[in-house]
């Protein structure tokens, strides 16, 4: 299993990289949010990240905020001041999976780690909701048996949707989604692929309701 550990605390970063260490984990160790921000953004940069939110530069909060925003799913677990509630309300709300108060017993730093590492399952290549089946590996998508004929950047927006079912996506993640190098896209070309991918999935048994001044939520169609 390997581990990111950001934390701007040498004396702290190296105790908690050595106890993950000791319980077979490969850790690497960042010291603030730019190097912890560029480093996840490597598609297998880790199994899980351990995420001080205190970090020079860019903050916790930012780096799982960007890391959501490019569609990772990768488990985050929080290190939070002792009695900051808000804080772990709002790291929870920003994206993460779960927080440990400091200071903490190494031993359940250990096992939420672990627990998170758990839920991680490798991904399924296949991603399926209502009649319509996405192959992620074969990049064709279908309706029953018919196969719906997508553009690039349509196969991306329904894919990230299919990601995130019965979840708000704004526009900007959309847009983050579907060029994670930085081109332009604007949000009104975001609303003309998602009115394509409306159209070509029509009779899929799926909607993609706009949410008003947020963006977008794929659901199964209701039976009503
Ligand atoms: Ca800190």
């Amino acid at each position: 299993m390997h581990v990111i550990l950001v934390e701007d605390d040498a004396v702290l970063a190296d105790g908690l990289a050595r106890v993950l260490q000791g319980h077979g984990m490969a850790v690497d160790v960042l010291r603030n949010g730019s190097e912890a921000d560029l480093a996840l953004q490597r598609p297998d940069a880790a199994d899980v990240a351990v995420l001080d939110i205190g970090l020079p530069g860019i903050d916790g909060f930012e780096v799982v905020r960007r890391l959501r925003a490019r569609g990772s799913q990768l488990p985050v677990l929080l290190l939070t001041a002792r009695d900051a509630v808000e804080d772990r309300v709002r790291g929870l709300e920003t994206g993460a999976d779960d927080y440990l108060v400091k200071p903490f017993a190494t031993p359940e730093l250990v096992a939420r780690v672990r627990a998170l590492a758990r839920r991680n399952a490798p991904k399924p290549s296949v991603l399926a909701i209502g009649d319509l089946v996405l192959d992620t590996g074969a990049k064709r998508a279908r309706v029953r048996d018919k196969v719906i004929d997508l553009s690039v950047r349509e196969w991306a927006v329904l894919e990230y949707l299919l990601q995130h079912v019965s979840r708000v996506v704004s526009k900007q993640q959309i847009i983050d989604a579907i060029l994670p190098w930085g081109e332009d896209v604007t949000p009104n070309a975001v609303e003309v692929y998602i009115s394509r991918v409306r159209q070509k999935t029509a009779d899929a048994g799926i909607t993609i309701k706009t949410i008003r001044g947020f963006g977008y939520m794929l659901e199964p169609a209701s039976h009503a």
